[in-house]
Order: C-alpha cells, then sequence, then structure tokens
C-alpha cells in the first residue's frame, strides 16, 4: 500500500509520476507531474478540461481534477523514473458519475454489500504491426494455421520476453505467452486478480505492450478486427465470485454440472438475460461487430461467437465454463474500455443473483458447424446501432450502470455511428455506380 507518493517517490528514484485516467472510449489520459509537486496534486488533483476528452462534457463545465489512488501506483518497469498512478474523476469536489473507474468502483461496492467479491481474468489479444500500423511486421508470419507458431513467437521473442520479464517485476504472475491464430497476433497471460485490479492491470497491459512495441519500432493494435480473413482481437474475461474475505469461491460446486455452482448459474444467467445490451460495451466499436458474426477465418474459425449460448469445455459459444468455479466470457473485444467491461459483467451478474437467473439449457454443439441448427438461440447484435438500442432499451442494466453514464455514453457512441453512417464507402461505389 502506498499511501504517500511524495515517499513513494524518494524510496524509488520516481522523478515523474503520470496522473491517468481512462474515458469513455477507453482511451488513457494523463499529466506527467515532477515527483516536486506530487504532494499538492495528491490532495487537490490533477486539472483537465473534460470537454477535451470523450466524456460528454462541454466546454462551459467546470474543470475536472482527476484524484490519484495511490494505492494502485505501478513503476514502469520500462522507464522507472516514471510512475503511473490511475485516477478518480470530481468535479467541483463529488464523483463524476460517468467516469468509467468511478462506474466500475460503484458496482465492486454495490457487491461488496453483498459480502461478494467479484474476480476476473482477462486474455488482451494484440497484433505486432509495422510502425505505420498498415501490415503485420513479421513477413514471414504467414502459416494458415499459426496458432502457437513455435518459429513466429522466437522471432518475437524480443518484445514478447521484454513485456513478460515487466510483468514477472510488478508481480502479476504472468504463467504464459504464445502466438495466437492470426498471423501477427500474441496472447499474453497473468494470474486473475479482485476486478478493479484486474482493470488497472488490464489499462496498464495495454499502456505496457504498445510501450514496447514501440520501442521495438513497430506498432501494437488490440483493434478487434484488424485484418479481414484473420481470426480478431478477442478479450475473453474469465469470471468467478468469492466471499468477501476472497477465500472461499462462491462459483465453485463439485456437485453441480461442470463445477459452476448455483450462485454461478445464477450470475450467468444475468449475463445471458442481458447479451444483447453487454455487447455495447464488450464490442464497442464499428469494427467490433466484423469479428462477431463474422465468416469463417484463413484459419478455419473465427473462436469469437454469434449467438448468446453457453456451455462445458467448447470454445465456440458466447460462454465456456472451462472447469470447476470459473467461466469465460468469449464476448468481449480487444476494444472494450477495462474498466467498463468489469463494470458490465458486475453489473448483469448482480442482477442475474437478485433475480435467480436461468442461463437455460448449455448446448454442446460446434456452433460454427451446427449453430444453424440452434434455431431457438437469441443472436448477438450485428451492429453498433443494435448493440446501443438494445443497450438503451435494457432498463436493469442502465440502471445498475447509473443512468448519467449510460445516457452519456450512449450519447457519444451514437455520434460514432452517425459519423460513420456519414463517411463514403469504395463498397458503395463498387455496388452501387451502376445501379
Ligand atoms: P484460455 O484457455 O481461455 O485461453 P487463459 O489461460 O489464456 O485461458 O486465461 C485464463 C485467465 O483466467 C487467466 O487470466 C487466469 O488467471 C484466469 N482465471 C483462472 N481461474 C480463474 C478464476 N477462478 N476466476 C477468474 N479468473 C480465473
Ligand atoms: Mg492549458
Ligand atoms: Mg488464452
Ligand atoms: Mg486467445
Ligand atoms: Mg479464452
Amino acid at each position: 500500500m502506498t499511501s504517500d507518493l511524495s515517499a513513494f517517490a524518494k524510496k524509488n528514484g520516481v522523478k515523474y509520476f503520470m496522473i491517468s485516467f481512462t474515458d469513455l472510449f477507453g482511451a488513457q489520459r494523463a499529466k506527467l507531474v515532477p515527483a516536486q509537486a506530487i504532494g499538492e496534486m495528491q490532495a487537490d488533483g490533477a486539472g483537465f478540461a473534460g470537454f477535451a476528452t470523450w466524456l460528454d462534457l462541454t466546454p462551459a463545465h467546470p474543470d475536472l481534477f482527476a484524484m490519484p489512488d495511490a494505492d494502485s501506483v505501478i513503476q514502469l518497469p520500462w522507464k522507472p523514473e516514471v510512475a503511473w498512478v490511475p485516477a478518480d474523476l470530481a468535479m467541483e469536489g463529488a464523483p463524476v458519475a460517468q467516469a468509467p473507474r468511478i462506474v466500475l468502483k460503484s458496482l465492486v461496492e454495490a457487491a461488496a454489500e453483498k459480502g461478494l467479491r467479484v474476480k476476473t481474468g482477462v486474455e488482451a489479444e494484440f497484433f505486432l504491426l509495422e510502425a505505420d500500423g498498415k501490415a503485420i511486421s513479421d513477413v514471414f508470419d504467414t502459416a494458415e494455421k499459426p496458432c502457437y507458431d513455435q518459429q513466429a513467437v522466437m522471432r518475437r521473442y524480443d518484445v514478447v520476453a521484454e513485456i513478460c520479464d515487466h510483468m514477472l517485476a510488478l508481480g502479476w504472475s504472468p504463467y504464459q505467452n504464445d502466438h495466437e491464430d492470426a498471423n501477427g497476433q500474441f496472447e499474453m497471460n497473468w494470474a486473475f486478480d479482485d476486478a478493479l485490479a484486474t482493470a488497472d492491470k488490464h489499462s496498464f497491459f495495454k499502456f505496457m505492450v504498445r510501450s514496447i512495441a514501440e520501442k521495438h519500432g513497430l506498432r501494437a493494435t488490440f483493434m478487434p478486427k484488424p485484418f479481414a480473413g484473420l481470426t480478431g482481437n478477442g478479450c475473453h474475461c474469465h469470471v468467478s465470485v468469492w466471499d468477501a474475505e476472497g477465500k472461499t469461491n462462491a462459483f465453485a460446486d463439485e456437485g453441480q454440472p461442470f463445477g459452476l455452482s448455483r450462485q454461478g448459474k445464477a450470475f450467468l444467467g444475468g449475463i445471458m438475460k442481458h447479451g444483447p445490451a453487454l455487447a455495447a460495451i464488450t464490442n464497442p466499436t464499428v469494427n467490433s461487430f466484423k469479428r462477431i458474426n463474422a465468416p469463417r477465418t484463413v484459419s478455419g474459425a473465427t473462436w469469437a461467437p454469434n449467438s448468446i449460448t453457453w456451455t462445458g469445455n467448447n470454445r465456440t459459444h458466447m460462454v465456456r465454463v472451462p472447469g470447476p468455479g470459473r467461466f469465460e466470457l468469449r464476448l468481449p473485444d480487444g476494444a472494450t474500455n477495462p474498466y467498463l467491461l468489469q463494470a458490465v459483467i458486475i453489473a448483469a451478474g448482480l442482477d442475474g443473483l437478485e433475480t435467480s437467473a436461468d442461463p437455460g439449457p448449455h448446448s454442446d454443439i460446434d456452433m460454427y458447424k451446427d449453430g444453424h441448427a440452434l434455431t431457438d438461440a437469441p443472436k448477438l447484435p450485428l451492429n453498433l446501432l443494435d448493440a446501443l438500442r438494445a443497450f438503451e432499451a435494457d432498463e436493469g442494466l442502465t440502471s445498475a450502470l447509473g443512468a448519467e453514464f449510460s445516457a452519456a455514453y450512449a450519447r457519444l457512441k451514437h455520434d460514432e455511428w452517425n459519423s460513420y453512417c456519414r463517411h463514403f464507402t469504395q463498397w458503395e461505389r463498387e455496388t452501387t455506380l451502376d445501379i
């Protein structure tokens, strides 16, 4: 625990702090504050003009103050004279209701009030591209089934091992790194933690991966589907719920099918019930919908879901129960906001617990081959607009996330959708010119 950032700087040789917050679109914003000035900043916060970020504020709003959460400070392993500290936004002394980290904290609090602690682990897949972002950086990485490609992962050893060494130094307990199912794609896994800690680590991981890639003259992207025809960037989230001490896993029950307790099934029931609305947060961009509902990729499978279904250890459904005591939500993609991802899972899950929601029967079919036969399975939204409409129609979920947040989020995302619709594409010319 680090309660005094000034003392932390002296002890660890920190020259600058990045006081950082994440806006509604997942962008990380920061001010670099010299250690000499951090005492005052820790008390009063760092000032920002809210309109200059994606928070649905106007130029006339009073300043935002980012209040550093000192306990969550992380010294940059690749530049130890700088320390990153996630911050919570305040305006005129009150928390900013639509700020993603605040939305998550209030849901963590709602779970705590029920004596519950949600623990999660994320799998934030990414591609390593040329610096201009146009092509996969490794020209030899062309296999049809590149997953776990031994030779290709070694060609990027310098980047991958540097990031993994940093996670080891930070005490995150990383345990494996691999080449993923698309050419140029990688995944690095570290141990699950409390939802807020996972969200901070997820944010920092994205920052770290981009930074180390840049150091090596590359560009890392978490974009959901950077290349048509190749598997996209998922961000699966594994979920379990524990008692207040974090000692007993309330999702574990060896006596139940797949080892998932009744409580686990009710939480999962909430996820299933809110599935279409959830997608507005887990799949938040126009591009997201090119990953889910996608046609078969070069490797043979997209590994992304197309319907709201659950199963045991089978990777073709939206939710998989890979082993006792947890489930894996395979819906989220690399564009999901690390804080909102955790918040929406807790919001849907707590509603499931409150209403003893039934996730319905599990399905064990190969969804990619036989999914068309499962005619009564609800479909995922087909595009961002569908997802936003489902989100706005889901009163239970939007109120659990907070009315102010939900309205702000929907407004900004509708603007994004409208901007996309105003964009003229080559496809339109090709299909419409001679009509
Ligand atoms: P996959 O088989 O889906 O590729 P990975 O090993 O890549 O799985 O990632 C699994 C993630 O799930 C890791 O972050 C891991 O720590 C996390 N995890 C394992 N057990 C639990 C649990 N009980 N609750 C939450 N997360 C868990
Ligand atoms: Mg200025
Ligand atoms: Mg994985
Ligand atoms: Mg993966
Ligand atoms: Mg997974």
